[in-house]
């Protein structure tokens, strides 16, 4: 399996380094054959190339089986025109990656305040609100005058139904429970037609529960009783929202693995930004990206039908897990490691295992 490794901005090449050890650790362990090819993106790409992404490395990753992005100062990126293009978005958009899957749990020995939880946000990656991909050319959002901005929403039926076709998929997988979650009372048209869909899907799932909730309610529920919750499917911008809410749930951002798939391609990407505030100074906790990695192996070994790399993903997700009851984790977990020292903590259990 080869593997395009693009560090990122911010934590991210202190995060991503641990993410890669990981793997190693788990190849070596599990003989998984991985080729791990790093490249650049954001502002070392900048830098080097004059742009955050190029069109080569397109072609490299499409050549390639997967993708690990680091996260990306996609703040920084304003003007396409220099060559400041949201990489995030240029892998989505050129790759189809439209499911954006972004678990959360707690852990044993995190301490988190909130009642236990074990839930998944399947979030819609292609259109929406999003306007860097939700139109041919150009962006989405106008200025009318200087003091008026229309900003244009997205939905579509093929859109719709892929995504809530990814999400029934996953709940037979797990507890057998989707919920709809959109804001139909206002947005009657478009997440009317996002409610239509996902009931025509759920008609060839008779064993999956299905109910629908407000988007503004959901905050509330999932913070009161997120136990109630298995999967959550949702439009783009409610699910980039609630997917946060829902790492914070599990104790920290820090913890916000996903993947991103389509077809054809799939990119690990922890589901947090670069954190600036926290950049350099070996304290950004590293299980997002280690988490988000293995779910990209059991992508793979679902998808070639390679059992051994499933495992190897669980593996991840296991050590992970006993890592943080062991408080073998960064402070925001519990633990009083550093970034790096969590990674090494890490990858010595993963050679035990
Ligand atoms: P960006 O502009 O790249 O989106 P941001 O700081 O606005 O960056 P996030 O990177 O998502 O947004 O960070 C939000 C908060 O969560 C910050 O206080 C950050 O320090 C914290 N945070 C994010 N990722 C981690 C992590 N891996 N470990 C610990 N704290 C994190």
């Amino acid at each position: 399996m080869k593997i395009i490794v693009l560090p990122g901005d911010g934590i991210g090449p202190e995060t991503v380094a641990v993410a890669t050890a990981s793997l190693e650790a788990v190849d070596a362990r599990f003989r998984l054959g991985l080729d791990l090819q790093p490249d650049v993106a954001g502002h070392d790409s900048l830098r080097q190339y004059g742009t955050t992404v190029r069109p080569e490395l397109l072609d490299r990753v499409k050549a390639a089986d997967g993708l690990i992005l680091g996260p990306m100062s996609t703040y920084d990126f304003k003007d396409e025109s220099r060559g400041e293009i949201n990489p995030s978005k240029y892998f989505r958009k050129n790759l189809d990656l439209f499911a954006n899957i972004r678990p959360a749990r707690t852990y044993e020995g995190s301490g988190s305040r909130y009642g236990k939880l074990d839930l998944v946000v399947v979030r819609e990656n292609t259109e929406g609100f999003y306007a860097d991909r939700n139109i041919e050319s150009g962006g989405s959002e106008m200025l009318i005058t200087p003091d008026v901005v229309v900003s244009l929403r997205r939905i579509t039926r093929p859109c719709c139904e892929r995504i809530a076709r990814a999400a029934f998929d996953l709940a037979m997988t797990r507890q057998r429970h989707v919920t709809v979650v959109h804001k139909a009372n206002v947005l009657r048209l478009g997440d009317g037609m996002f409610i239509d869909s996902c009931q025509l899907v759920a008609r060839d799932y008779p064993d999956v529960r299905v109910d629908e909730v407000i988007v503004d309610a959901m905050m509330a529920h999932v913070v009161r009783a997120p136990e109630r919750y298995d999967v959550i499917v949702t439009t783009n911008m409610f699910g980039d929202i609630l997917s946060d809410l829902t790492a914070e749930l599990s104790g920290s951002l820090g913890m916000a693995a996903s993947i991103n798939s389509g077809t054809k391609y799939a990119m690990a990407q922890a589901a947090h930004g670069s954190a600036p505030d926290i950049a350099g100074q070996n304290i950004a906790n590293p299980f997002s990206q280690v988490c988000s990695a293995g779910m990209l192996l059991t992508w793979y070994g679902q998808r070639e039908g390679r059992e051994n790399f499933i495992q190897a993903g669980h593996a991840l997700d296991e050590a992970v897990a006993q890592a943080i009851a062991a408080r073998e984790s960064t402070r925001d977990m519990g633990g009083s490691l550093g970034t790096r020292q969590t990674g090494e903590a890490l990858v010595a259990r993963l050679r035990a295992y």
